[in-house]
């Protein structure tokens, strides 16, 4: 199993191991909310994510998309979108080893910050 959780320990999950989409986000939300220049998320069918402990606090970022937070320590874990209900984003930088998830795609670079490098 791939496995993470946040800074503090409280929450944890896991997710079936699988061949999923990493990439890196842009936009301006991602950006604020976790004020970084951009989020790699990893990009998973909701069946094959699981909590294991603890219960995240949620953000409704925008009309239809949602964070998921440790409302202790402050780390977010995931982010999901009602147009896209059958997948959940997880952040990569959650994970115990977040290593093998190399993003390989950039979505939102219209909003990159002009000092980011570029995947290419
Ligand atoms: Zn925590
Ligand atoms: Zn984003």
């Amino acid at each position: 199993m791939i496995q993470g959780g946040c800074f503090c320990g409280k929450i944890r999950y896991q997710i079936e191991p699988g061949n999923y989409t990493a990439a890196n986000c842009h936009c301006s939300m991602c950006r604020r909310v976790h004020a970084a220049p951009y989020v790699s998320w990893l990009v998973v069918p909701r069946e094959q994510f699981s909590y294991q402990q603890g219960v995240t606090k949620t953000l409704q970022s925008s009309e239809t998309g949602a964070r998921y937070f440790c409302a202790e320590c402050g780390t977010h874990i995931a982010c999901d979108n009602e147009k896209h209900p059958k997948i959940i984003d997880i952040t990569i930088g959650s994970l115990d080893n977040p290593t093998p998830f190399s993003p390989t795609i950039e979505v939102f670079t219209d909003a990159r910050l002009d000092w980011v490098t570029h995947l290419d």
